[in-house]
């Protein structure tokens, strides 16, 4: 048996950052990662509250702040592109749609993955199709590379884990929300600027552009529907729903739809939240999305990520039994997994109004909550709590 040695499914967010501490505290992680090479799509995220602590601690704080997006803020506008409220970049800990430290979900892949490619073994293009937990060790089977035994699994791999039902079977429950969103990467156009987009249209539907740091904007669509398994659909086929979804949103609809029937990074999900009701089972956890996603809503997602790869990799440096440690390592995330997943009532229904009239009473409600003065007594757009964890200290700098 390989005694120090971790198997992480998932080179994303979670997987890396747990490499990272599990290297420090002396364990010996292997990644394994689906895709054949790091994926490097997305958007902008944000890293706050006590995941800006860990990233400080894991000595990435100014990496990330120099990949920052450099967004000056929110901008609700109407059909003609008339601003009707506006949010500007917030402190990282406070309320806010911009924070401080905005970066796309591929530059901080990137950061993670050089913090750690000496010290962990990165296998790509292959996944787990089994686990034998012997009570000393995992025997993992891939679907290419040869079988190996383990002292300890970890499913980083994220909303969709196949990894999370060899563990904990079916017991997860995903919180939908009936909306999906959509995001790719389209030229900047004339209009564009450092501040963020967000336009709704008639029907439930809403489009937001972003400004990244690299001359291209980040589109993303975004649509309440009752119907089910659009994510499901192949990427041609989520590029036609959506072309016939906003054939008639107008403002610059078919200017977003142009870039989406040429963007090559189009990325479809139904939004929604994984509850699990626990994150381990013997040798094997959890963490990140494949455990807790709090979903695009909460805007939680990466620091939740980061929060939990650094706890769970501490407590596996101070207790001798695993066991122990996965318990002691979801007794101190739990509550800030559950203040984050709680969504105030109305989300995200309320940013999505059916009529004309309806979207004229948001734009009344969001500039009031624009004001300086509401900004001044919390008034947050969907934001979840920045911090609500007091982070441990471990050895090792952790
Ligand atoms: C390509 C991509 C784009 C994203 N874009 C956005 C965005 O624009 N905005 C946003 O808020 N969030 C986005 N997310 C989600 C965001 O990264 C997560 O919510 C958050 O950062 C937590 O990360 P995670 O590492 O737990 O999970 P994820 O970021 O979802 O990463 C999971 C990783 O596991 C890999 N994987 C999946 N299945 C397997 C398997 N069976 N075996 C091995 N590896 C597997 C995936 O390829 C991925 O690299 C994106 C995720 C991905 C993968």
């Amino acid at each position: 048996m390989e005694h120090r040695t971790v198997l992480i499914s998932g080179a994303s967010i979670a997987g890396p950052a747990l490499a990272f501490w599990l290297a420090r505290h002396g364990f010996r992680p292997v990644v394994v990662e689906r895709a054949g090479a790091l994926r490097l799509g997305g958007q902008n995220i944000d890293v706050r509250g006590a995941a800006r602590k860990v990233a400080r601690r894991m000595g990435i704080e100014d990496d990330i702040r120099a990949a920052t997006t450099g967004e000056q803020g929110l901008r609700f506008v109407d059909e003609r592109g008339a601003t009707q409220a506006e949010f500007p970049v917030e402190n990282a800990d406070a309320g806010g749609f911009t924070k401080e430290l905005e970066i796309l979900r591929g530059d901080l892949a990137r950061i993670l993955y050089d913090r750690t490619r000496d010290t962990t073994e990165y296998i790509f293009g292959d996944q787990i199709t089994a686990l034998r937990d012997h009570g000393d060790r995992v025997t993992v089977s891939f679907e290419h590379g040869a079988d190996r035994d383990v002292a300890l699994v970890v499913a980083a791999d994220g909303i969709r884990s196949r990894t999370r039902s060899l563990i904990v079977g079916d017991e997860p429950r995903i919180r939908r929300f009936g909306l999906y969103g959509s995001y790719f990467t389209i030229p900047r156009g004339a209009s564009d600027s450092a501040w963020a987009r967000w336009y709704n249209a008639p029907g439930r539907r809403a489009i937001l552009l972003r400004p990244d740091n690299v001359g291209t904007t980040r589109a993303s669509l975004w649509f309440l529907s009752r119907q089910r398994g659009h994510e499901r659909l192949g990427v041609a086929e989520q590029k036609a729903l959506l072309a016939s979804v906003y054939a008639d949103a107008g403002w610059e609809a078919p200017r977003v739809l142009a870039g989406l029937a040429h963007a090559e990074d189009a990325y479809f999900e139904s939004i929604s939240q994984v509850m699990a009701p626990r994150w381990s089972h013997g040798r094997a956890a959890l963490v990140g999305d494949a455990a807790y996603c709090p979903s695009p809503l909460s805007g939680m997602g990466a620091s939740l990520a980061l929060v939990g790869a650094y706890v769970l990799a501490g407590e596996l440096s101070r207790h001798a039994d695993p066991r122990d440690a996965f318990a002691a390592y979801e007794k101190r995330l739990r509550p800030l997994v559950d203040m984050v997943q709680k969504l105030p009532p109305g989300v995200p229904w309320i940013a999505y109004p059916r009529s004309r009239p309806g979207i004229s009473v948001l734009h009344r409600v969001v500039r009031l909550a624009s004001s300086p003065l509401a900004r001044r007594l919390g008034g947050r757009l969907g934001s979840s709590p920045a911090d609500g964890i007091e982070l441990p200290d471990y050895p090792n700098g952790g």
